[in-house]
């Protein structure tokens, strides 16, 4: 089995896998476990947050609710189900499993959610993932650094491989493998300011959907206020909805969720206008997380000037309860795949997401790869970019001309996209970038290849949201064994 990607979802499944006894590489573009957004969590608000049913009262049913109410049938039910019933245990396993100690006794109702649900947590050990790839390691997980995936070998109707680029040689090489799991994050960092890492830049439906893939709806995406000094700081739902917003010198009306505090926000820049966050008397002050009250910004002018931040991938690859894609042999987890929410995300669930199906897709991948005999045994060939010596199908978005000038026209093109679209400049958008010149792939490095994912999955992206069509719910049924 290859991982591609080392973020809570990738080595939740790697371990999985290894545990159903498949023999497993992880590949991951920069550090093993820190070149995610699981990495992150804590790095943006004092606390990690796990909203799950917590109390009594409170129950699955409740939870699955609230997730349909949110998604407004935008999400997979099925889907949506397996993470309403799992989400209590997936936290309290979460919690053991990366050593999180929880900040207060009792879960915290969350604005704009009816009952106490979001536990904060904060990590005993750094890096916040390191007792997970400690465990991997363990269970003989092999781990390949400095390895950028970029294409996917089909053999007949069903994936074979992984082709990836090692960033130390400079070189693509073909990685055999019997089932295939995209862990490589969301759509965070194809837009320019975004709180994920830059390697989180669709990869996932980048290669797969050069692969030719069902993905669910990629458009959904969540965009945050965040300071813009100190910058990329969420200064939290409760001050973003108990504290004055500026537009320019008018205040914004009280708004009743982040969301709606999001549009106005960004439809305010996207004018030209500044945005500050100020305290509305001294009770409110508190409300303020200690980063943003004490920096010198706050000090000095007692506000601080708001941005807004692409925060989370909703949608993604179409998966089913498993983990499995539309392709054989091809599985997605964590923010890599979508279908689990719709069109408003619940804050506090990303980690949950990640873990119940990292290991729910590592398991039956595992599973279904020490069922298969497999013929390559994992050994690295070199990549030719088409087809292989075998004859089988090598796909991969392609390369372009100009990747640092790409790179600047995304950043144009998708900043003023973060968190609102207007349809005429989706399409100019989308128009530019489906117009620019490909290349032959000749001496393509870190630069050529980041660009040409970045742009096949704003293409996906700003497709889906132009209302191409967009299959969301025709991955394969569970099958008689599997709900067995
Ligand atoms: C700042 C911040 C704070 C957050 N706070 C919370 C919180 O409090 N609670 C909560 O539940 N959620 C939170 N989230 C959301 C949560 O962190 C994510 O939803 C979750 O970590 C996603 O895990 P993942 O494994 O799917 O993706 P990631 O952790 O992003 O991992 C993706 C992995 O894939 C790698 N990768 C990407 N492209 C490629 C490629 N082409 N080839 C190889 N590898 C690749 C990446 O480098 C990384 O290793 C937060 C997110 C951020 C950014």
């Amino acid at each position: 089995v290859v991982v591609v990607g080392s973020g809570l979802a990738g080595l939740a499944a790697a371990l999985e896998a290894a545990r159903a006894g498949a023999l497993v590489t992880v590949l991951t573009p920069a550090r093993a476990g820190r070149d995610g957004s699981s990495h992150r969590v804590h790095a943006l608000a004092p606390w990690i947050l796990l909203t799950a049913p917590w109390l009594r009262g409170d129950s699955p049913r409740r939870f699955l609710d609230d997730l349909q109410r949110n998604g407004g049938d935008l999400q997979r039910e099925d889907v949506t189900a397996v993470l309403a019933a799992r989400a209590h245990d997936g936290a309290v396993e979460l919690c053991s499993a990366l050593d999180l100690a929880a900040v207060e006794r009792e879960p915290v109702v969350l604005p704009g959610d009816p009952i106490a649900r979001g536990l904060r947590c904060r990590p005993r050990q750094t890096p916040l993932l390191a007792p997970l790839l400690a465990e991997c390691l363990d269970h003989g997980v092999r781990i390949c650094e400095r390895a950028l995936a970029v294409g996917l070998v089909l053999g007949g109707d069903r994936v074979a491989g992984v082709v990836f680029l090692d960033r130390r040689a400079g070189s693509l090489t073909e990685l055999p493998a019997d089932c295939v799991v995209l862990a490589c994050g969301g759509v965070g960092a194809v837009f320019p300011r975004s709180t994920a890492p830059r390697w989180c830049r669709g990869s996932a439906i980048a290669i797969a959907g050069a692969a030719g893939a069902l993905l669910h709806r990629p458009n959904l995406t969540q965009a945050i206020p965040v300071t813009a000094t100190p910058p990329l700081y969420f200064p939290t739902t409760a001050a973003l909805l108990g504290m004055r917003i500026l537009l320019g010198d008018t205040p914004l009306p009280r708004q009743a969720t982040l969301d709606a505090a999001t549009v106005a926000i960004a439809g305010a820049i996207r004018h030209g206008r500044s945005v500050w966050l100020e305290p509305a008397g001294d009770d409110s002050l508190a409300l303020l997380p200690p980063r943003v009250r004490e920096s010198p910004t706050f000090g000095r002018e007692r506000r601080v000037p708001l941005a807004v931040a692409l925060h989370h991938g909703i949608g993604g690859i179409a998966i089913d309860r498993n983990g499995r894609t539309s392709i054989p042999a091809l599985y997605a987890c964590g923010e890599a795949a979508g279908g689990a929410q719709g069109g408003r995300r619940m804050m506090g669930t990303g980690l949950l997401e990640a873990w119940i199906f990292g290991r729910l897709a590592g398991k039956a991948a595992g599973c279904e790869a020490s069922r298969s005999a497999s013929a390559g045994g994992g050994q690295l060939a070199p990549a030719n970019g088409r087809e292989n010596e075998a004859g089988r199908a090598v796909v991969m978005p392609p390369l372009v001309r100009g990747a640092a000038a790409l790179e600047a026209a995304l950043d144009r093109l998708l900043g003023p996209l973060t968190g609102v679209r207007p349809a005429g400049e989706v399409a100019a958008a989308l128009a530019e970038l489906e117009a620019w010149p490909l290349s032959d792939g000749e001496r393509a490095g870190d630069g050529e290849w980041l660009a040409a994912l970045r742009r096949a999955a704003a293409i996906e992206v700003l497709r889906a949201e132009a209302g191409a069509p967009v299959a969301a719910s025709a991955v394969g049924q569970d099958t008689e064994e599997e709900r067995r």
